[in-house]
């Protein structure tokens, strides 16, 4: 129940081809759990992300979805209720806003209740919105099919700060309603806001990982600790 882990990451290894990128990670998302993972460019991230999405093979280690280790490719994970969120925003640039929308199975009332901005643009040619309305409709459509488990890479990366917090805003309304979120995030003090525990990863490795109320206390230290790229 609410304390179990849905998923739970044992010592993976992951990278490409012949390249290890993760060395050996630990990492446990809660359901009504927000989790940040933090750490400068190449720390392996994005690796993470992808094999617990189950899209790049693990090396070694064990991911367990509801404690059952699985080595189910990306599309039976959506399936068994993950949403993966990859850093490139899935918008068809030729379908309008409002197509977009219907494409997610809870469809338009849904999103423009999560999104009332794009409520005035539904019109507008998927190509055409801005990059923050681009990321609201593909959040809008992962967050519609209420996913279990979610998984968001860099939401925000090239965002305005307020498109940034609305993003945010919406991936903790979907914790709040019973998700686990792991959550990649650049912005380390809206993500220390956001999230409830958070892990910080440099080279492979989890070097530092605490509630998330702990490390926004001496978040200073830790950027120039472990964030910067030096
Ligand atoms: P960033 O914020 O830059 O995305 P990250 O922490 O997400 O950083 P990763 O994207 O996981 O880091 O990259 C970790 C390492 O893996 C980097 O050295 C990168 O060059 C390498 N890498 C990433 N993708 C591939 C790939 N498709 N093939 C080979 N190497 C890759």
């Amino acid at each position: 129940h609410g304390d179990e882990p849905i998923v739970s990451i044992r010592n993976l290894r992951a990278g490409y081809g012949r390249v290890p990128v993760v060395h050996g990670v630990d990492l446990d998302l809660r359901p009504g759990q927000v989790v940040a993972l933090l750490g400068p460019n190449g720390a392996g991230k994005t690796t993470t992300l992808r094999a617990i999405a189950g899209q790049i093979p693990t090396v070694a280690g064990d991911i367990l979805f509801d404690g059952v280790r699985t080595r189910a490719p990306l599309h039976r994970r959506v399936r068994l209720g993950m949403a993966y969120i990859p850093e490139s925003r899935a918008v068809f640039r030729t379908l309008s806003c409002r197509d977009n929308l219907r494409l997610g199975s809870s469809g338009l009332s849904a999103a423009l209740a999560m999104f009332p901005q794009l409520a005035e643009r539904l019109d507008v040619p998927g190509g055409l919105l801005s990059g923050g309305e681009q990321q609201m409709v593909g959040l809008a459509r992962a967050l519609s099919r209420k996913p279990d488990l979610i998984i968001a890479d860099e939401l925000s990366l090239g965002l305005a700060p307020l498109v940034v917090d609305t993003l945010l805003a919406a991936i903790r309304s979907a914790a709040d309603e019973g998700a686990a979120v792991l959550l990649v995030e650049q912005h380390v003090r809206k993500a220390l806001t956001v999230s409830d525990f958070a892990y910080v990863m440099r080279r492979g490795s989890i070097e530092l990982s605490g509630t998330s109320a702990e490390l926004l206390e001496r978040v200073d230290d830790i950027e120039r600790t472990y964030l910067s790229l030096a």
